[in-house]
């Protein structure tokens, strides 16, 4: 007899960092800046440049940096911003860190990328902005949500934390909307640890969005440092939303690797679409072919209701054989929260919520090997085989 074997488990997201990245943050941390250095901007200028934006502002993490481009908004009391519930928290957060409303409005059923005539629909006096998400990874709306936004003089704002790397019509996300959000947490495309980056094209929200990170101030003590004077002042309330030079070290050096990256993520996804394209009960997310989705997440509507599973004795099972699906998102608005402050209800998005019931998110980072993605693929065809009845593998 020989002893069960136990498989490592395999997350849904992970990082990749190499003694190249390694060797990086050494020699940022031996430098003289640890904080406000020369890695930061150089961290900034490097996004920006392989985005196609010409400025970015580093922070602590994609959340700050949803906050600060609320600041940059100009988002205040009153003010409603129209957003996807198919989110991370974070997104409707930012609005209401700014004491802002955020309004839900409806996904693409196919695609689960906000639609542009859901947010039409929402559209009120009251609205100052629009936040999209790239969903998974894939660009949302671009073209359709920009003409909105410029027909009712909105701002418009792309939560793009899924999407470094991806592309519409064969420009880069980062240069499509005013402002662009990206997070550099383990799961995201390249890490820093923690951290987050907005992009734009514009000086002003730039500026805005640098004296926000930093308490407000007019000056940081290295530009103190160098007109030789102590003098500076607090003209707006800021935080304290600064991001390391060891960390920006490290996000310069995976930002090398991103391309590589992208291609492993592409890889793995096209081996799920192979597994589960001709099955009546599994659906991965329909995707817009002239773009170019950067794979941050793999997602497939599950048909729990037709083969009478419960969604959540399903995950249960894939946990339990190694395998760390996840479900992204609950809609945002029917957490208890957004419920008891905002009185937002079920049944406010519809085609959100009934995703919700079907989507399960697959495992999908650049180190699984090719064993890893067979066992997710075996688990969940054997989890199905397991727990219905009416499944067959060769529908
Ligand atoms: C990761 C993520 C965020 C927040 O990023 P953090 O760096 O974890 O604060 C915001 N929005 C979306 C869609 C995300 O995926």
């Amino acid at each position: 007899m020989h002893k069960a074997e136990t498989k490592p488990f395999i997350p849904y997201g992970r990082q990749q960092i190499d003694d190249q990245d390694v060797q990086a943050v050494l020699k940022a941390l031996q430098s003289d800046w640890l904080t406000t250095g020369p890695m930061v901007e150089r961290f900034e200028n490097e996004i920006a440049g392989w985005v196609g934006a010409t400025h970015g502002v580093a922070v602590a993490n994609g959340t700050a940096a949803l906050h600060a481009a609320m600041y940059a908004a100009g988002i205040g009391p009153g003010d409603e911003v129209v957003l996807t519930p198919i989110t991370f928290a974070a997104t409707a957060n930012a609005v209401v860190f700014q004491g802002g409303t955020p309004v839900f409005a409806d996904v693409d059923p196919d695609t689960l990328l906000l639609d542009p005539i859901q947010v039409e629909r929402k559209i009120t006096s009251k609205t100052k902005a629009i936040i999209t998400v790239d969903y998974a990874g894939q660009p949302s709306a671009y073209d359709e949500l920009k003409e909105l936004a410029e027909r009712h003089g909105l701002l418009f704002i792309a939560d793009a934390c899924h999407a470094l790397g991806a592309e519409y019509k064969g420009k880069r996300i980062g240069s499509l909307a005013d402002l662009t959000v990206f997070s550099f947490h383990p799961v995201k495309h390249i890490t820093t640890g923690e951290g987050g980056m907005i992009v734009t094209n514009e000086n002003e929200f730039c500026h805005k969005m640098k004296r926000f990170r930093n308490h407000g101030f007019t000056a940081d003590h290295a530009q103190r440092a160098q007109k030789e004077t102590w003098q500076y002042q607090m003209v707006d309330l800021g935080f304290n939303y600064r991001i390391t030079d060891f960390q920006c070290a490290l996000g310069i050096s995976q930002l090398e690797r991103l391309p590589q990256f992208l291609e492993k993520r592409r890889k793995i996804a096209q081996r799920y679409e192979k597994a589960f394209g001709l099955n009546d009960f599994i659906r991965p997310l329909h995707t817009v072919p002239e773009n170019f989705h950067a794979y941050h997440l793999y997602v497939i509507r599950l048909a729990f209701k037709k083969l009478q599973i419960e969604k959540a004795v399903f995950y249960k099972s894939l946990r339990d054989k190694g395998i760390g699906v996840n479900v992204h998102y609950i809609p945002v608005y029917l957490h208890p929260y957004y419920q008891n402050v905002f009185g937002t209800r079920p049944g406010l998005c519809p085609i959100a919520e009934s995703a919700y019931e079907e989507i399960l998110s697959l495992p999908i980072y650049p180190a699984m090997n090719e064993e890893d993605v067979s066992r997710v693929v075996d688990a969940i065809h054997e989890a199905i085989t397991e727990m219905s009845p009416k499944y067959c593998l060769t529908n």
